[in-house]
């Protein structure tokens, strides 16, 4: 977050994919699981990729987090070209700037939530006494002050996922990425994790969140659809825009 804030940063796209395509070879096979993407996305913005299963959704954001390469095409990261980052840098950019959030929540079963989350704030050198601070304060941050020393397998589905959420955000990263994240979570605890992301993008944080679900994607600002590897449509959510008017104008109407 820190270095992005300079005057101007928030006129050029945060993430620009330029005509992005990713083909994967099965044996005699060509899949094209993205076939020609263009996309820019801004500071603060707060997205929903959508589409079926199979349309190309995970690929996406692993493009966008930096753990694959497309065949063709251009990302852009604040301006810089991705392909032209080696190895060091693109290790920093995965663990610094990208929070990664997983339907699977992915963390490590023999760590309790402070040491899952304390875990990128390690890859980054981070010394033991402000890892740990900052691990205790981002998981508070979630709602989880009572639960730093229990495991995964001590937690609900939800808890885990917030731990994950913290996990992601301890680093300060200026991007986060949640690749279905309420897909493993019963219906009312989705909507506790969707609160939060609400929280965070009201924090600053960017959010780009992949979801087959049309009552996960309206939380986001933005909604774009996605189909067989195409960019479908591409719009501004605008019953979520007039929901915000509308309790602006009873905030208004109390308050005046
Ligand atoms: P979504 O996340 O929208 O369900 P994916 O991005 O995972 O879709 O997949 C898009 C298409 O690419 C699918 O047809 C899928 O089978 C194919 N695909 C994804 N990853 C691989 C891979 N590693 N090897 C071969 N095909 C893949
Ligand atoms: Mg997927």
């Amino acid at each position: 977050m820190s270095d992005g804030q300079e005057v101007g940063a928030g006129t050029a796209p945060l993430i620009e994919l330029r005509d992005i395509t990713r083909s994967y070879q099965m044996g005699s096979e060509m899949i094209y699981a993205l076939r020609g993407v263009s996309l820019a996305i801004y500071r603060n913005e707060y997205v929903a990729i959508m589409g079926p299963s199979g349309s190309g959704k995970s690929t996406m954001m692993n493009i966008l987090g930096c753990l694959d390469t497309p065949s063709s095409g251009d990302y852009l990261l604040r301006g810089q070209y991705v392909s032209d980052m080696d190895d060091a840098e693109l290790a920093g950019i995965r663990n610094k700037e990208i929070g990664f959030v997983f339907q699977t929540f992915n963390l490590m079963p023999r760590l309790d939530a402070l040491r899952n989350v304390e875990l990128p704030l390690i890859y980054a050198g981070v010394g033991m006494g402000e890892r740990r601070d900052r691990a205790r304060q981002t998981l508070a941050h979630v709602g989880l002050e009572d639960r730093m020393t229990h495991r995964p397998n001590e937690l609900s589905g939800g808890q885990r996922q917030r731990v994950a959420i913290a996990r992601a955000l301890v680093t300060r990263p200026s991007i986060i990425l949640a690749d279905e994240p309420t897909g493993n979570l019963d219906t009312r605890t989705g909507v506790e994790i969707m609160r939060l992301f609400e929280e965070l993008w009201r924090d600053g944080n960017t959010i780009i969140l992949v979801t087959h679900e049309e009552d996960i994607a309206r939380h986001a600002a933005r909604i774009v659809r996605v189909r067989d590897g195409v960019i479908e449509s591409d719009e501004e959510n605008l019953e979520r825009t007039m929901l915000i008017e509308s309790a602006e104008r009873s905030d208004d109407e109390v308050s005046g």
